[in-house]
């Protein structure tokens, strides 16, 4: 029936489900223990006329129809949409609101339809029993290498020892165990491993599903541990047993695995624990020199020096700490979109995760951030003591963290003043340019970073060109003179 309407007048679609259900009624009208179906189907009355009016924001949530509470709210709030004016809500069925708000929090599953295509993916992932980190996807080694790049300049060769070690798991179970054993013991965090979570990164999903939505490697995806909250566990448990029985998974069980919990911060104690974890899960998938880590760790230093203040932004706006969490994980996702694109990591704006401007807008009072719907419906009510020798520790931890020395540095010690470039100039006309256009040293691409800036890293991949610039052969000498003027327009 809703084929044949015609689209531009969406008014007829109401009309005609109407006389639907009023003819359902009638037909049906002699029958005993009747629910009428005008009564039944006025939410989706309501919700067609919403509709039309453009009132219905898109929302990804599903909620269990078991959940009578859940439903009740629901139907209560979909009423509540199509009157003209926002009706006196009693502090009662305010505080009720809250708690069905809060069963939706915990059942959303940021379920989009990304997620099937999720689902396939796993599938096969979980058919080749193998996965190494080279059978990811092209862009996805990128990504984690690029992230992986100590200094901004280099793109590591091979990824950190535990990204690999991940990698060669067989199942998902695995993988989370070991992720949750290392992030523990080497990085003293601990994250809810969400199943759905550690599923989307090891099939080499990092970015979020959605541009409204964070998952997969998201601020939100590593929330403080809860008590009580062994499920997962269980659930991993379950699934590696059923996996490494040769069953295969069921449709619940990839349901269920791919179910990524999004939590928000409420408290500026569980920012920053969020804030901790999330550099934990940096430092485990691109290493703990990754520069993503180091700029982590100054924002955790920052939050703990600044409790006092940021506790009373908190009072004042509840979600100000799920805002600083957003806002830092748009930054990360930008970030890691160009780690991904960049063919050379020089490309990588890494300005974009200098979080300092950020912290100084936070503490200056002047920073503003709206929340995506997604997140606004998230809240989380169990609350834990604060552990307070954890704190201290890692406060203390904090201060003694001082960023090492690179030890991996070349020079070239005998550069040709022609062919160096200012870091500016660099950045602008060689960094990632004419790259078909650099000749080839035994076999390899000459590194310009090398020749034109006099200096690289000893796990670059084109250190075979690593020869004193003064010291190449004549004939090499000249292709590379032909680059640079190249490089420089002339
Ligand atoms: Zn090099």
């Amino acid at each position: 029936m809703y084929s044949e309407l015609d689209e531009t007048k969406p008014a007829q679609l109401l009309i005609e489900t109407n006389s639907a259900i009023s003819a359902f009624d009638t037909t049906h009208a002699a029958e005993a223990n009747f629910n009428k179906a005008v009564d039944e189907c006025k939410g989706v009355l309501c919700f067609l006329w919403a509709a039309t009016k453009k009132l219905v924001d898109p929302l990804q949530i599903s909620a269990s129809p078991d959940n009578v509470e859940l439903t009740n709210w629901s139907k209560r709030r979909h009423t509540e949409c199509i009157m003209s004016e926002a009706p006196a809500v009693s502090t009662a069925s305010a505080a009720m609101d809250a708690e069905a708000a809060q069963a939706l929090a915990t059942s959303i599953t940021a379920q989009t339809a990304f997620m099937e295509n999720q689902q396939k993916k796993l599938d096969t992932t979980i058919s080749e029993r193998k996965n190494k980190f080279e059978k990811l996807s092209d862009s996805t080694q990128n990504l984690i290498l690029n992230a992986s790049s100590t200094n901004g300049e280099v793109t590591l060769g091979t990824p950190s020892k535990h990204c690999t070690e991940f990698y060669t798991k067989a199942t998902v179970g695995q993988a989370r165990q070991y992720l949750h054993d290392t992030i523990c013991t080497e990085f003293s965090t601990m994250f809810d491993c969400q199943l759905g979570t550690v599923t989307a990164l090891f099939s080499g999903l990092f970015m979020w599903d959605r541009d409204d939505t964070p998952s997969n490697f998201s601020f939100f995806s590593f929330p403080k541990i809860q008590p009580l909250s062994g499920n997962a566990d269980k659930q991993a448990m379950v699934l590696h047993m059923k996996v490494s029985h040769g069953k295969g998974w069921s449709d619940t069980d990839a349901e269920e695995a791919l179910k990524q919990g999004v939590k928000a911060p409420d408290t500026i104690e569980s920012l920053g624990h969020q804030v901790n974890n999330t550099r934990g899960a940096a430092a485990f998938f691109f290493g703990i020199h990754s520069i993503l880590v180091t700029k982590l760790e100054k924002v955790k230093v920052c939050i703990a020096k600044n409790t006092r203040r940021l506790e009373s932004f908190q009072v004042r706006d509840k979600t100000f700490s799920s805002k600083i969490g957003y806002a830092i994980d748009c930054r990360i996702h930008r970030w890691l979109g160009e780690c991904r694109m960049a063919t050379d990591r020089e490309q990588v704006n890494d300005s974009i995760i200098d979080f300092n401007i950020l912290m100084e807008a936070i503490l200056t009072d002047s920073f503003t951030q709206s929340l995506p719907v997604t997140l606004r419906l998230v809240t989380d009510k169990r609350k834990v003591d604060e552990d307070a020798d954890d704190n201290a520790r890692r406060r203390k931890k904090g201060k003694n963290d001082k960023e090492a020395p690179d030890s991996r540095k070349v020079d070239n010690e005998e550069k040709i003043p022609e062919w160096i470039f200012s870091h500016e100039e660099y950045q602008a006309k060689v960094a990632g340019k004419f790259t078909k256009r650099r000749p080839d040293f035994k076999g390899k691409a000459m590194c310009p970073r090398f020749h034109s800036k006099g200096y690289c890293f000893n796990d670059c991949s084109n250190k075979v060109s690593h020869v004193h610039s003064k010291s190449l052969p004549s004939g090499t000498k000249k292709d590379y003179e032909k680059f640079v003027k190249v490089c420089k327009g002339e």
